[in-house]
Protein backbone atom coordinates (compact mmCIF):
# COMPACT_ATOMS: atom_id res chain seq x y z
CA UNK A 1 0.00 0.00 0.00
CA UNK A 2 1.45 3.45 -0.98
CA UNK A 3 1.85 5.80 1.64
CA UNK A 4 0.03 8.95 1.51
CA UNK A 5 1.68 11.97 0.50
CA UNK A 6 3.06 14.20 3.19
CA UNK A 7 1.90 17.53 1.70
CA UNK A 8 -0.17 18.55 4.41
CA UNK A 9 1.09 16.88 6.91
CA UNK A 10 4.63 16.06 7.14
CA UNK A 11 6.66 14.38 10.41
CA UNK A 12 8.60 16.98 12.11
CA UNK A 13 11.39 15.39 12.51
CA UNK A 14 13.17 11.97 11.26
CA UNK A 15 15.34 10.77 13.78
CA UNK A 16 16.61 12.88 16.69
CA UNK A 17 16.76 16.65 16.33
CA UNK A 18 18.93 19.59 17.57
CA UNK A 19 16.46 21.09 19.52
CA UNK A 20 17.57 19.64 22.92
CA UNK A 21 20.68 22.16 22.37
CA UNK A 22 18.33 25.49 22.06
CA UNK A 23 17.89 27.43 24.77
CA UNK A 24 14.22 27.96 23.42
CA UNK A 25 11.62 29.79 25.47
CA UNK A 26 9.04 26.87 26.68
CA UNK A 27 5.37 27.14 25.62
CA UNK A 28 2.51 27.57 27.05
CA UNK A 29 1.54 24.04 27.77
CA UNK A 30 0.91 21.72 30.55
CA UNK A 31 0.74 18.00 30.78
CA UNK A 32 -2.22 17.18 32.34
CA UNK A 33 -3.63 13.66 33.33
CA UNK A 34 -6.86 12.79 35.37
CA UNK A 35 -6.54 10.05 37.78
CA UNK A 36 -8.11 8.45 40.88
CA UNK A 37 -5.96 8.11 44.17
CA UNK A 38 -5.64 4.19 43.38
CA UNK A 39 -4.05 4.99 40.39
CA UNK A 40 -0.99 5.98 42.00
CA UNK A 41 1.26 3.40 40.95
CA UNK A 42 0.74 3.40 37.03
CA UNK A 43 0.55 7.66 37.46
CA UNK A 44 4.16 6.91 38.63
CA UNK A 45 4.57 4.78 35.99
CA UNK A 46 3.53 6.43 32.98
CA UNK A 47 4.88 9.65 34.17
CA UNK A 48 9.00 7.94 35.09
CA UNK A 49 8.66 7.07 31.12
CA UNK A 50 7.88 10.59 29.96
CA UNK A 51 10.48 12.36 31.76
CA UNK A 52 13.13 9.62 30.62
CA UNK A 53 11.51 9.97 27.12
CA UNK A 54 10.80 13.99 26.95
CA UNK A 55 10.31 16.00 30.04
CA UNK A 56 13.56 15.64 31.61
CA UNK A 57 14.72 17.88 28.92
CA UNK A 58 11.64 20.69 29.08
CA UNK A 59 10.38 20.57 32.28
CA UNK A 60 7.04 20.97 31.46
CA UNK A 61 4.82 21.45 34.56
CA UNK A 62 1.57 19.02 34.74
CA UNK A 63 -1.65 19.79 36.23
CA UNK A 64 -3.40 16.63 37.90
CA UNK A 65 -7.29 16.27 37.73
CA UNK A 66 -9.41 14.59 40.13
CA UNK A 67 -13.31 14.34 40.57
CA UNK A 68 -12.34 13.70 44.71
CA UNK A 69 -9.64 15.11 46.69
CA UNK A 70 -6.37 13.77 46.23
CA UNK A 71 -4.21 11.62 48.56
CA UNK A 72 -1.21 13.23 50.11
CA UNK A 73 0.26 10.12 49.58
CA UNK A 74 -0.48 10.71 45.72
CA UNK A 75 0.61 14.34 45.96
CA UNK A 76 4.12 13.04 47.54
CA UNK A 77 4.92 10.20 44.95
CA UNK A 78 3.92 12.31 41.62
CA UNK A 79 5.79 15.28 42.97
CA UNK A 80 9.02 13.54 43.52
CA UNK A 81 8.55 11.82 39.90
CA UNK A 82 8.20 14.74 37.50
CA UNK A 83 10.54 17.61 36.98
CA UNK A 84 8.24 20.29 35.96
CA UNK A 85 5.90 22.06 39.08
CA UNK A 86 3.04 19.71 39.64
CA UNK A 87 -0.76 20.91 40.07
CA UNK A 88 -3.01 18.55 41.90
CA UNK A 89 -7.11 19.79 41.21
CA UNK A 90 -10.22 18.70 42.05
CA UNK A 91 -12.50 19.39 39.73
CA UNK A 92 -16.61 19.13 40.59
CA UNK A 93 -19.81 21.54 40.12
CA UNK A 94 -20.90 20.80 36.22
CA UNK A 95 -17.85 19.51 35.22
CA UNK A 96 -18.17 16.38 36.74
CA UNK A 97 -21.40 14.89 37.00
CA UNK A 98 -25.18 14.30 35.28
CA UNK A 99 -25.88 18.07 33.68
CA UNK A 100 -29.76 19.06 34.25
CA UNK A 101 -31.14 18.23 31.84
CA UNK A 102 -30.43 14.07 31.98
CA UNK A 103 -33.10 12.25 33.24
CA UNK A 104 -30.80 10.37 35.63
CA UNK A 105 -33.16 7.62 36.35
CA UNK A 106 -33.28 6.40 32.98
CA UNK A 107 -29.77 6.73 32.76
CA UNK A 108 -28.89 4.28 35.40
CA UNK A 109 -31.42 2.16 33.39
CA UNK A 110 -30.05 2.64 29.89
CA UNK A 111 -26.60 1.92 32.10
CA UNK A 112 -27.96 -1.51 33.27
CA UNK A 113 -29.50 -2.54 29.99
CA UNK A 114 -25.80 -1.61 28.28
CA UNK A 115 -24.08 -3.50 30.53
CA UNK A 116 -26.20 -6.75 29.84
CA UNK A 117 -25.94 -6.20 26.54
CA UNK A 118 -22.00 -6.61 27.39
CA UNK A 119 -20.65 -3.06 26.93
CA UNK A 120 -17.15 -2.61 28.56
CA UNK A 121 -17.51 0.37 31.54
CA UNK A 122 -21.08 1.23 30.60
CA UNK A 123 -22.59 0.43 33.78
CA UNK A 124 -19.97 2.46 35.75
CA UNK A 125 -21.68 5.60 35.99
CA UNK A 126 -18.27 6.90 37.10
CA UNK A 127 -16.92 6.46 33.50
CA UNK A 128 -19.74 8.29 31.69
CA UNK A 129 -18.89 11.20 33.48
CA UNK A 130 -15.41 10.75 32.60
CA UNK A 131 -15.88 10.99 29.07
CA UNK A 132 -18.27 13.51 29.27
CA UNK A 133 -15.39 15.19 31.07
CA UNK A 134 -13.32 14.57 28.94
CA UNK A 135 -15.61 15.86 25.65
CA UNK A 136 -15.64 19.07 26.78
CA UNK A 137 -15.87 20.47 30.46
CA UNK A 138 -12.30 19.95 30.84
CA UNK A 139 -11.27 22.78 29.04
CA UNK A 140 -13.31 25.21 31.44
CA UNK A 141 -11.18 23.46 33.96
CA UNK A 142 -9.79 26.94 36.10
CA UNK A 143 -6.33 25.75 36.65
CA UNK A 144 -6.37 25.30 33.08
CA UNK A 145 -7.32 28.54 31.63
CA UNK A 146 -4.04 30.11 31.75
CA UNK A 147 -2.46 27.34 29.10
CA UNK A 148 -2.97 26.82 25.86
CA UNK A 149 -1.77 23.74 24.61
CA UNK A 150 -2.05 20.83 26.78
CA UNK A 151 -0.45 16.68 26.33
CA UNK A 152 -2.94 14.60 27.67
CA UNK A 153 -1.89 11.53 29.76
CA UNK A 154 -3.12 8.40 31.13
CA UNK A 155 -2.13 6.55 34.21
CA UNK A 156 -1.46 3.05 33.58
CA UNK A 157 0.15 0.61 31.01
CA UNK A 158 1.27 3.94 29.02
CA UNK A 159 5.21 3.74 27.95
CA UNK A 160 6.99 6.26 25.66
CA UNK A 161 9.44 3.90 24.24
CA UNK A 162 11.55 6.23 22.06
CA UNK A 163 13.24 10.26 22.77
CA UNK A 164 11.26 12.95 21.81
CA UNK A 165 14.31 15.16 21.04
CA UNK A 166 12.18 18.25 20.65
CA UNK A 167 9.10 20.35 21.62
CA UNK A 168 5.94 19.13 20.53
CA UNK A 169 3.95 22.21 21.36
CA UNK A 170 6.64 24.67 19.62
CA UNK A 171 6.25 22.46 16.55
CA UNK A 172 2.66 22.44 16.35
CA UNK A 173 2.49 26.43 17.15
CA UNK A 174 4.91 26.68 13.80
CA UNK A 175 2.87 24.10 11.78
CA UNK A 176 -0.52 25.91 13.33
CA UNK A 177 -1.83 22.30 14.44
CA UNK A 178 -4.57 22.23 16.01
CA UNK A 179 -4.72 18.57 17.34
CA UNK A 180 -2.12 15.89 17.32
CA UNK A 181 -2.47 12.10 17.48
CA UNK A 182 -0.37 8.89 17.62
CA UNK A 183 -2.79 6.19 16.79
CA UNK A 184 -6.54 5.70 15.12
CA UNK A 185 -8.69 2.79 15.54
CA UNK A 186 -12.12 1.69 15.71
CA UNK A 187 -14.75 2.76 17.88
CA UNK A 188 -16.64 -0.22 19.49
CA UNK A 189 -19.92 0.49 17.32
CA UNK A 190 -22.24 -0.53 20.27
CA UNK A 191 -20.79 2.03 22.22
CA UNK A 192 -22.24 5.16 20.25
CA UNK A 193 -25.60 4.01 18.30
CA UNK A 194 -26.64 7.18 17.64
CA UNK A 195 -23.95 9.78 17.39
CA UNK A 196 -23.25 9.61 13.80
CA UNK A 197 -26.61 10.84 13.33
CA UNK A 198 -26.39 13.80 15.69
CA UNK A 199 -23.46 14.51 14.22
CA UNK A 200 -24.59 14.81 10.86
CA UNK A 201 -27.78 16.54 12.13
CA UNK A 202 -25.46 18.96 13.76
CA UNK A 203 -23.86 19.57 10.45
CA UNK A 204 -26.93 20.28 8.51
CA UNK A 205 -28.48 22.38 11.72
CA UNK A 206 -25.47 24.48 11.62
CA UNK A 207 -24.91 24.40 7.83
CA UNK A 208 -21.52 23.59 7.93
CA UNK A 209 -19.65 23.76 4.39
CA UNK A 210 -20.07 20.59 2.93
CA UNK A 211 -18.29 20.87 -0.31
CA UNK A 212 -15.15 21.76 0.29
CA UNK A 213 -14.99 18.29 2.52
CA UNK A 214 -16.13 16.41 -0.55
CA UNK A 215 -13.64 17.90 -2.34
CA UNK A 216 -10.96 17.24 0.15
CA UNK A 217 -12.31 13.89 1.08
CA UNK A 218 -12.03 12.75 -2.95
CA UNK A 219 -9.03 13.95 -3.79
CA UNK A 220 -6.40 11.37 -4.03
CA UNK A 221 -3.82 10.57 -1.64
CA UNK A 222 -3.02 14.29 0.13
CA UNK A 223 -4.53 13.45 3.47
CA UNK A 224 -3.76 11.56 6.69
CA UNK A 225 -5.43 8.32 5.86
CA UNK A 226 -7.46 8.23 9.07
CA UNK A 227 -8.61 11.62 8.48
CA UNK A 228 -9.23 10.78 5.01
CA UNK A 229 -12.03 8.36 6.15
CA UNK A 230 -13.68 10.32 8.42
CA UNK A 231 -14.10 13.50 5.71
CA UNK A 232 -14.95 10.77 3.43
CA UNK A 233 -17.90 9.19 5.69
CA UNK A 234 -19.07 12.39 7.31
CA UNK A 235 -19.82 13.73 3.72
CA UNK A 236 -21.54 10.48 3.16
CA UNK A 237 -24.17 12.14 5.28
CA UNK A 238 -25.64 13.36 1.96
CA UNK A 239 -25.70 10.46 -0.02
CA UNK A 240 -28.81 8.23 -0.54
CA UNK A 241 -27.49 5.51 1.11
CA UNK A 242 -28.22 7.31 4.32
CA UNK A 243 -25.20 8.12 7.22
CA UNK A 244 -22.09 6.58 7.47
CA UNK A 245 -19.22 6.51 10.00
CA UNK A 246 -16.73 3.61 9.69
CA UNK A 247 -15.93 4.07 13.58
CA UNK A 248 -12.67 5.37 12.88
CA UNK A 249 -11.00 8.16 15.43
CA UNK A 250 -7.87 9.24 17.16
CA UNK A 251 -7.09 7.22 20.36
CA UNK A 252 -7.81 10.26 22.89
CA UNK A 253 -5.66 8.83 25.76
CA UNK A 254 -2.84 10.27 23.35
CA UNK A 255 -3.40 13.95 22.39
CA UNK A 256 -1.42 16.87 21.61
CA UNK A 257 -3.70 19.86 21.28
CA UNK A 258 -4.33 23.25 21.38
CA UNK A 259 -7.08 24.11 23.71
CA UNK A 260 -8.16 26.81 22.34
CA UNK A 261 -9.69 24.89 19.57
CA UNK A 262 -11.82 23.32 22.01
CA UNK A 263 -12.87 26.29 23.71
CA UNK A 264 -14.32 27.90 20.38
CA UNK A 265 -17.72 28.81 19.68
CA UNK A 266 -17.91 26.23 16.84
CA UNK A 267 -16.78 23.74 19.48
CA UNK A 268 -18.33 24.58 21.87
CA UNK A 269 -21.88 25.06 20.15
CA UNK A 270 -21.09 21.23 18.88
CA UNK A 271 -20.59 19.58 22.05
CA UNK A 272 -23.63 21.31 23.66
CA UNK A 273 -25.47 19.94 20.98
CA UNK A 274 -24.25 16.39 21.43
CA UNK A 275 -24.16 16.68 25.21
CA UNK A 276 -28.10 17.69 25.08
CA UNK A 277 -28.67 15.13 22.69
CA UNK A 278 -27.61 12.61 26.04
CA UNK A 279 -26.06 10.04 24.49
CA UNK A 280 -22.72 10.15 26.85
CA UNK A 281 -25.19 8.93 29.44
CA UNK A 282 -28.05 6.72 27.65
CA UNK A 283 -25.83 5.44 25.75
CA UNK A 284 -21.74 5.07 26.20
CA UNK A 285 -19.96 7.87 23.77
CA UNK A 286 -16.26 8.56 24.46
CA UNK A 287 -14.66 11.62 24.17
CA UNK A 288 -12.18 10.09 21.83
CA UNK A 289 -14.81 9.52 19.10
CA UNK A 290 -16.69 12.90 20.14
CA UNK A 291 -12.75 14.67 19.48
CA UNK A 292 -12.52 13.00 16.43
CA UNK A 293 -15.78 13.46 14.96
CA UNK A 294 -15.35 17.22 16.33
CA UNK A 295 -12.04 17.75 14.63
CA UNK A 296 -13.31 16.43 10.97
CA UNK A 297 -15.94 18.84 10.63
CA UNK A 298 -14.36 21.93 12.17
CA UNK A 299 -10.97 21.73 11.45
CA UNK A 300 -8.99 21.91 8.27
CA UNK A 301 -7.13 19.08 7.16
CA UNK A 302 -3.65 20.60 7.56
CA UNK A 303 -4.35 21.53 10.91
CA UNK A 304 -4.55 17.69 12.30
CA UNK A 305 -0.52 16.60 12.55
CA UNK A 306 -0.01 12.46 12.98
CA UNK A 307 2.78 12.15 15.39
CA UNK A 308 4.39 9.06 13.44
CA UNK A 309 7.67 10.08 15.21
CA UNK A 310 6.37 9.70 18.72
CA UNK A 311 6.87 6.09 19.94
CA UNK A 312 3.64 5.72 22.10
CA UNK A 313 2.09 2.59 23.85
CA UNK A 314 -0.93 1.82 26.06
CA UNK A 315 -2.69 -1.69 26.42
CA UNK A 316 -2.55 -3.41 23.09
CA UNK A 317 -2.12 -0.52 20.95
CA UNK A 318 1.13 1.55 19.91
CA UNK A 319 2.84 3.18 17.28
CA UNK A 320 6.21 2.93 16.62
CA UNK A 321 8.41 5.32 14.75
CA UNK A 322 10.46 2.51 13.28
CA UNK A 323 8.60 -0.80 13.33
CA UNK A 324 7.70 -1.93 9.74
CA UNK A 325 4.25 -0.15 8.33
CA UNK A 326 4.37 -3.90 6.38
CA UNK A 327 4.30 -6.12 9.49
CA UNK A 328 1.68 -3.73 11.38
CA UNK A 329 -0.85 -4.47 8.43
CA UNK A 330 0.30 -7.95 8.19
CA UNK A 331 -0.82 -7.98 12.46
CA UNK A 332 -4.25 -6.42 11.99
CA UNK A 333 -6.16 -7.58 8.60
CA UNK A 334 -9.05 -5.33 9.38
CA UNK A 335 -6.95 -2.60 9.58
CA UNK A 336 -5.36 -3.25 6.82
CA UNK A 337 -8.49 -3.30 4.59
CA UNK A 338 -9.06 0.25 5.83
CA UNK A 339 -5.43 0.94 4.09
CA UNK A 340 -4.51 1.77 7.94
CA UNK A 341 -0.68 2.01 7.77
CA UNK A 342 -0.65 4.21 11.00
CA UNK A 343 -2.76 1.83 12.79
CA UNK A 344 -0.89 0.04 15.39
CA UNK A 345 -1.48 -3.86 16.00
CA UNK A 346 -1.66 -6.05 18.73
CA UNK A 347 0.97 -8.48 16.89
CA UNK A 348 3.77 -5.68 17.35
CA UNK A 349 3.76 -5.75 20.49
CA UNK A 350 5.42 -9.12 20.81
CA UNK A 351 8.73 -7.61 18.85
CA UNK A 352 8.95 -4.57 21.12
CA UNK A 353 9.46 -0.65 19.59
CA UNK A 354 11.69 -0.01 17.49
CA UNK A 355 12.91 3.78 17.62
CA UNK A 356 14.65 6.02 15.61
CA UNK A 357 15.99 7.43 19.06
CA UNK A 358 16.62 5.90 22.23
CA UNK A 359 16.06 7.63 25.75
CA UNK A 360 19.08 5.89 26.55
CA UNK A 361 21.36 7.42 23.93
CA UNK A 362 20.34 11.40 24.74
CA UNK A 363 22.65 12.78 26.70
CA UNK A 364 21.15 16.09 27.02
CA UNK A 365 22.54 16.46 23.80
CA UNK A 366 21.28 14.16 20.61
CA UNK A 367 24.20 11.90 19.54
CA UNK A 368 21.90 9.40 18.08
P1 LIG B 1 -10.05 3.30 29.22
O1 LIG B 1 -8.84 4.03 28.82
O2 LIG B 1 -11.23 3.65 28.39
O3 LIG B 1 -9.83 1.83 29.35
O4 LIG B 1 -10.45 3.80 30.66
P2 LIG B 1 -9.50 4.07 31.90
O5 LIG B 1 -10.01 3.25 33.05
O6 LIG B 1 -8.08 3.94 31.51
O7 LIG B 1 -9.84 5.59 32.24
C1 LIG B 1 -9.44 6.61 31.38
C2 LIG B 1 -8.87 7.75 32.19
O8 LIG B 1 -9.85 8.32 33.04
C3 LIG B 1 -7.73 7.38 33.09
O9 LIG B 1 -6.87 8.53 33.13
C4 LIG B 1 -8.41 7.17 34.43
O10 LIG B 1 -7.53 7.39 35.48
C5 LIG B 1 -9.47 8.23 34.38
N1 LIG B 1 -10.70 7.89 35.12
C6 LIG B 1 -11.64 6.99 34.79
N2 LIG B 1 -12.63 6.97 35.70
C7 LIG B 1 -12.32 7.92 36.62
C8 LIG B 1 -12.95 8.40 37.81
O11 LIG B 1 -14.03 7.98 38.22
N3 LIG B 1 -12.30 9.40 38.49
C9 LIG B 1 -11.11 9.91 38.08
N4 LIG B 1 -10.53 10.87 38.81
N5 LIG B 1 -10.50 9.48 36.97
C10 LIG B 1 -11.09 8.51 36.25
MN1 LIG C 1 -6.89 3.81 29.28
Amino acid sequence: VARPQEDLDPPFVRGCSNDLLLEAPRENATLVMLARNSDLQGAVNTLQSLEAAFNQFYHYPITFLNNEPWSQEFIDALTNTVSGDAHFEVVNGTAWGYPPFIDQDYARSRMLAQERDGIRYAGQESYHHMCRFNAGPIFDVPALQRYRYYWRLEPDAVDFPCALTYDPFTRMRAARKLYGYTVALWEVDTTVPSLFRRVAAYKRAARLPTTDLWRLATAPSRLPLPLRWLLGHLVQTRAPTGDAWNLCHYWSNFEIADMDFFRSPAYRAFFAHLDAAGGFYYERWGDAAVHSLGAALLLEPAQLHFFEDLGYTHGPFQNCPENAKGAQREGARELAAHDGWNVASESEVGVGCRCRCRPETVQNKPTC
